[in-house]
Parts: C-alpha cells; sequence; structure tokens
C-alpha cells in the first residue's frame, strides 16, 4: 500500500484543462471515463489520446439545449471536422444531431463514412480542386462555402450544361480581429480566407448569374481560441450590413481551458447566448424565420481528451528535462502556435518539480510543456497531458518513423479503441513498386 499512498500536498481535484468525466481515484490516480490512467497505457501503449466519450456528448449536448433555449426555432450546430477527424468522433457528433463542416475531399470522405446525411454537411476551403467541387456536387453535399473568384469561375463551368443546382454561402472576411495567435486568427482583412468586405457585392452578384448556384447567405469565421464574445457580436453587424439572406453561418472560435492559470473561457451558454442576441439585432434571431448556423471545432473535443505518454528519460543540465515517447507527431500545436498545457505524472498528481517535458523528435523545438510542475518524474512514469482532443490527432505525423497513436473511447469505467495504433508495417504499406 505504501507506494499508493498520496503525496500530502497531491490535488483531489483534477484542473479544468481535464475532461469533466474524469477524476482522481481514491488511490491518487487519473480516471478517464471510469478507466485507470495506468491501466489504459499498460493496456494500449503509449502515447494514446484518451477519450471521455460522455464529454463529447456533453459538449454536443450543451450547444443543442442552449439552441433550444433560446427560443431560435433554426439554429443549427455543425461540428468543424478537422478538429478531430476520426469518424467514431464524427458519427458521436452526428448522433447527438449535430451537423459537420469538412474543409477538404478526405474530410468529407470520413463525414459520409460516419453516417452524416450529406443535406447535413458543408464543405469549406480556400483552394478546393475541380475534383473537391465535384464530389460535393454529386454526394449531394448541403452548402458549400464560396471563398473566392476562381471557385465562382470553377462553379461556372462544372455547372454548364447540368441541370443541378448547388446551394452555397460566401464566406467573407469581416475586420473583425479576434485576440489570438496569429496562425489561428482568420477574421483580419490580410486574409488568404473569404471575400474581403469591399468585395462581397460583386461575388453576390455574379454568383447571382450562375443558373445552378443558389446563394442562401454568408458565412464568416473569425478565428479560433477566442476568449472573449465581443469580436462575434462585431462579426453579425458586419455580416448584416452586406444584405439580407436565409442563412447565416457565424464559423467557429470559441476557446477553451488548456491550463489551470488561464482566464475562464466563456461557457457554452454564454456564448451561443450572445451570438443569438446580437443575430436578434439583426433580424436573424428568434422568429425570423433565418437559419442561424455556427461551426463549433475546438470547444467540442479539446478537453475531452487527455494523451498518455511514459516517461522515457531524464536529463539535469539547466534544465530538468524529462523525455517522453511521443511529441510533436502526436501534438504541434505548442510548436506551431506556442501553445501552452499542463501535465502530470498519471499516479502522482500535481507537484512541484518544475521541468520541461520534451519529447522524442529530432528537434530542439520539440517540447510538449516548456514549464511543467511534475512530482518527481522517474523513467517508466505514465505522464497525462490534458486538453488535447483538438488538432492533436487532427495534425499527427509519422515524423522520425513514429506510428500515430490510437484514439480510446473511455465511459462508465470501460474502454474501447475506435481508432487503432499504426504499426511500422503501415509505415511501408504505400511503397509502390
Ligand atoms: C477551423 C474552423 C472552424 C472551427 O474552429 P474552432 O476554433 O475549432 O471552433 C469553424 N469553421 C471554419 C470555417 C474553420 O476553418
Amino acid at each position: 500500500m505504501s507506494t499508493e499512498t498520496r503525496a500530502p500536498s497531491a490535488p483531489t481535484v483534477l484542473s479544468g484543462a481535464f475532461p469533466q468525466d474524469s477524476r482522481v481515484s481514491p488511490r491518487g490516480r487519473l480516471e478517464v471515463g471510469g478507466c485507470d490512467a495506468i491501466e489504459l497505457a499498460r493496456e494500449h501503449g503509449t502515447p494514446v489520446y484518451v477519450v471521455a466519450e460522455h464529454d463529447l456528448r456533453t459538449r454536443a449536448r450543451a450547444f443543442v439545449r442552449a439552441g433550444v433555449r433560446s427560443g431560435h426555432e433554426n439554429f443549427q450546430v455543425a461540428f468543424a471536422a478537422k478538429a478531430f477527424p476520426c469518424t467514431a468522433v464524427l458519427r458521436l457528433f452526428a448522433e447527438q444531431g449535430l451537423s459537420c463542416d469538412v474543409a477538404s475531399g478526405g474530410e468529407l470522405h470520413m463525414a459520409l463514412r460516419a453516417g452524416l446525411a450529406p443535406e447535413r454537411i458543408l464543405l469549406h476551403g480556400n483552394a478546393k480542386t475541380e475534383a473537391e467541387l465535384r464530389m460535393a456536387l454529386e454526394q449531394g453535399v448541403g452548402l458549400v462555402v464560396i471563398d473566392n473568384f476562381a471557385e465562382i469561375d470553377r462553379w461556372e463551368r462544372l455547372l454548364a450544361g447540368a441541370d443541378r443546382v448547388q446551394d452555397v454561402l460566401i464566406r467573407v472576411t469581416p475586420d473583425v480581429r479576434g485576440d489570438t495567435h496569429d496562425h489561428i486568427s482568420t477574421g483580419q482583412a490580410d486574409s488568404k480566407f473569404g471575400f474581403a468586405m469591399a468585395e462581397a457585392p460583386e461575388a453576390i452578384a455574379r454568383i447571382g448569374q450562375i443558373a445552378g448556384l443558389h446563394l442562401l447567405g454568408l458565412h464568416a469565421h473569425i478565428g479560433s481560441q477566442l476568449l472573449k464574445l465581443d469580436p462575434f457580436r462585431r462579426e453579425i453587424a458586419q455580416l448584416a450590413g452586406l444584405g439580407d439572406f436565409p442563412v447565416w453561418d457565424l464559423g467557429g472560435g470559441l476557446g477553451v481551458r488548456y491550463t489551470a492559470d488561464q482566464p475562464e473561457p466563456p461557457s457554452i451558454d454564454a456564448y451561443v447566448d450572445t451570438l443569438i442576441a446580437g443575430a436578434a439585432e439583426h433580424g436573424m434571431g428568434p422568429g425570423s424565420g433565418r437559419r442561424l448556423l455556427v461551426e463549433p471545432g475546438r470547444v467540442l473535443c479539446a478537453n475531452a481528451c487527455v494523451t498518455l505518454y511514459t516517461v522515457q528519460s531524464l536529463k539535469r543540465n539547466v534544465s530538468h528535462w524529462v523525455a517522453v515517447d511521443g511529441g510533436m507527431s502526436d501534438n504541434l500545436r505548442p510548436m506551431l502556435y506556442g501553445a501552452r498545457y499542463e501535465a502530470h505524472v498519471a499516479d502522482r498528481l500535481g507537484g512541484a518539480d518544475r521541468c520541461v517535458l520534451a519529447g522524442m523528435h529530432c528537434e530542439s523545438g520539440d517540447v510538449i510543456v516548456r514549464e511543467a510542475l511534475l512530482d518527481d518524474p522517474r523513467p517508466g512514469d505514465v505522464i497525462a497531458v490534458p486538453a488535447t482532443g483538438a488538432y492533436g490527432y487532427a495534425m499527427a505525423s509519422n515524423y522520425n518513423g513514429v506510428p500515430r497513436p490510437p484514439v480510446v473511447f473511455c465511459g462508465d469505467g470501460s474502454a474501447r479503441v475506435v481508432v487503432r495504433r499504426e504499426t511500422f508495417e503501415d509505415l511501408t504499406a504505400r511503397d509502390a513498386g
């Protein structure tokens, strides 16, 4: 028993970065969806994405409920597939009544494979190929979000002579700057996404001349990991200035908690209330008959997932280095955006040893947590990094020949693999000739 005795300082409550359906067990060990993290690591190996399945459902329901509570008769929630493009996740959200937005032919394929009705799918992209447009048309995708004039030309050619009609929105770039990292800010005027506000009337007019395109409304997505709600109101006001349409798609972008010391993000309720109140000011609110879409990605899945790693080596020089068996191949966000995470030893949560949690890749920049506070980490310890459900699996790679980790759903004390770990054979499976 002595090895399982809790350190007096160890927390009994997890930080808000962890899934709601997780806890510190009486033995002082992390449990996700009722499953013991150490046993999950033993059974499935590490690194592994452990997903609290009920959390995904809870958050999807929170969106749907907030829409119903607002009284908006036509409020639709589309999961941004790119945040966690995995069939099981897409299927779970579809079962909760969510639609889905995709940004490539591959994501469209996954959404269809997950059982989404094509009419519940939106296709985005600032550089869609003709093959992707044709695929959308053939599959009966509900809405295509047109991004640029070249795409209008391409649609015109594609639809010439066809007796098909495609419902579309156009993406505009309201000059609203969400207060976030440059790489995930998309609403500023100097953006690779969408039509500038000044170009929008011309785009609307051109689409109006193409018989096969049916323009239903406007779309904007102002950025990601937004922790304030004001920019969304400014976005709605700008969009409304472009005319009156039956469909308004306000994009995604609500931020989440990655670390205990980060400011509390707005709740899903507060976010939906703000959007609907803003919409109401501009004639798209409850009773207006307008369709209001939102496209949350991160907020639906980030906090549902914990990545488990195993400590492989320790080093003390200027810093105290703790190296694990994953890194930028399973979570690129710290390297790409300077994203901050917290980390814990899965059976000794909390701690005060200031460490650098490093990955195993051949890059000095392969650091998962620059300032981790761990409890005496040792080789063989399982490390838990929470809030890895969005844009982690999505951006995983095989860098350094690392097979990508499995995705394991946990709930009610049982675990099931929904994506298996890649094998070494997978790494050479596409070799040709
Ligand atoms: C990425 C993206 C989203 C989702 O963004 P989150 O910040 O993950 O909510 C929604 N819509 C579009 C068009 C996107 O590109």
